[in-house]
């Protein structure tokens, strides 16, 4: 059997994969089984910020796994000190929990929020506030957090106290804060899975001020936005404000799996021995990873990653076959005339690869992809897109 008839007749059907196996590649250039190569614009989801086969994020997995490779959080660790440390002098937050995933990362900001909640208002208090279109992941509790009904049928009951606020509206949010026993509001600066939308400026500061007002620990999702992805280290830097708890994964690891929850003044505090655990988190050899990614999103890197952005949105705006251009960073939405799908395989066909969001074409590509191969691909996508 070959690897895509094994997958079909082993493997849990809940991906619909595109049909291509991917097996090699450097840089922003990707291989598959049969030899053809493709600009990867999708790194795996918004993972892969450095594109596949990194010499200086390969170098220090390697050098951390001649160490070791494991140890539990039963014994203290280098990597995943260091990397805390990186994360907290980079952002200003205090502390770090590290997990596995973007969910999970999630999950334990879920429980920083109920804790806070609980110490300033009462048990009662315990109710947290997303958006409608919000994605923060697959476990029934982020499942519950997600704003949107398709993913929570099936699944009934979810797990009660999360309430969803329209995006980009105070007033809607003002109202939930008073009809709820709250304890936090998590929200996303740009919607990823919710097809790409940044939230306005100004109410994302509404929010904040509101959260400070009523004592609301104010959580960003940075699980897609953060580590250089939209033009700043963390999105919340370039929306001035100041959130109690910031939490991502995907971009952070460089390909391996690691999440991690920062916890601010208000938050820091919150979680003592027991509170919370993972038998995997802060794995050394993720964090070595981790580290030398974190350490080369620097202010010239991010302002390659703006500028190549403002390429991006100029090549595709107004351009034939398309109705609008949305994101933020590298992070960017193409609402098509054409069926997104059909774009998609289209362009995998012509040797570049691009994802969906929503009904839109989804844009990721490696922070550092080299402007050659950037605008070899958006010229195949612009032809794709107005054909
Ligand atoms: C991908 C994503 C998640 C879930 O992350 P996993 O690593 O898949 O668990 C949560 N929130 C946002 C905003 C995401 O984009």
């Amino acid at each position: 059997m070959n690897v895509i008839e094994l997958d079909k007749q082993y493997i849990a059907g809940t991906y619909a994969r595109f049909p291509v196996q991917l097996v090699s590649g450097k840089g922003s250039r990707v291989c598959d089984a049969a030899g053809k190569e493709y600009i990867d614009l999708g790194t795996g989801i918004a993972v892969n910020g450095f594109g596949i086969g990194d010499t200086d994020w390969k170098n220090a997995v390697i050098a951390q796994l001649d160490k070791i490779q494991h140890t539990s959080n039963l014994y203290y660790s280098e990597p995943c000190a260091l990397l805390a440390k990186e994360l907290c002098t980079r952002t200003g937050l205090k502390k770090v929990f590290f997990s596995n995933s973007g969910a999970e990362a999630n999950e334990c900001a879920i429980k920083a929020a109920r804790k806070y909640g609980e110490l300033k208002k009462g048990k009662e208090y315990y109710t947290i506030i997303t958006l409608k279109n919000s994605f923060h992941g697959r476990t029934i509790t982020t499942l519950s957090a997600t704003g949107q009904d398709v993913f929570h049928e099936h699944f009934t009951p979810m797990t009660e106290g999360f309430v969803f606020a329209q995006a980009n509206d105070i007033e809607d949010m003002r109202r939930l804060v008073k009809e709820h026993k709250c304890c936090g509001i998590m929200i996303e600066l740009v919607q990823g899975e919710g097809g790409v939308t940044a939230l306005d400026k100004d109410y994302v500061k509404g929010v904040a001020e509101l959260a400070k007002q009523e004592d609301l620990l104010l959580v960003i999702d940075e699980v897609q936005t953060g580590n250089g992805r939209t033009g700043a280290l963390y999105a919340f830097m370039d929306y001035g404000v100041t959130p109690d708890v910031v939490t991502t994964a995907k971009g952070l690891g460089g390909g391996l799996p690691i999440g991690a929850t920062m916890l601010g003044e208000k938050a820091e505090g919150l979680f003592t021995a027991g509170l919370n655990g993972s038998t995997f988190g802060g794995n050394p050899v993720a964090c070595a990873g981790a580290l030398s990614i974190l350490r080369r999103i620097d202010e010239k890197l991010l302002a390659e990653v703006r500028e190549k952005s403002a390429y991006i949105f100029a090549e595709l705006e107004n351009a034939k076959g398309v109705k609008s251009v949305s994101g933020k960073g590298l992070m960017i939405g193409v609402d098509c005339e054409k069926d997104a799908g059909e774009v998609i395989a289209k362009c995998m066909e012509k040797g570049v690869l691009v994802i969906k969001a929503k009904q839109k074409v989804r844009l990721l590509p490696a922070l550092n992809i080299p402007w050659t191969e950037l605008k070899s691909a958006i010229k195949i996508l612009k032809e794709v897109i107005s054909e």
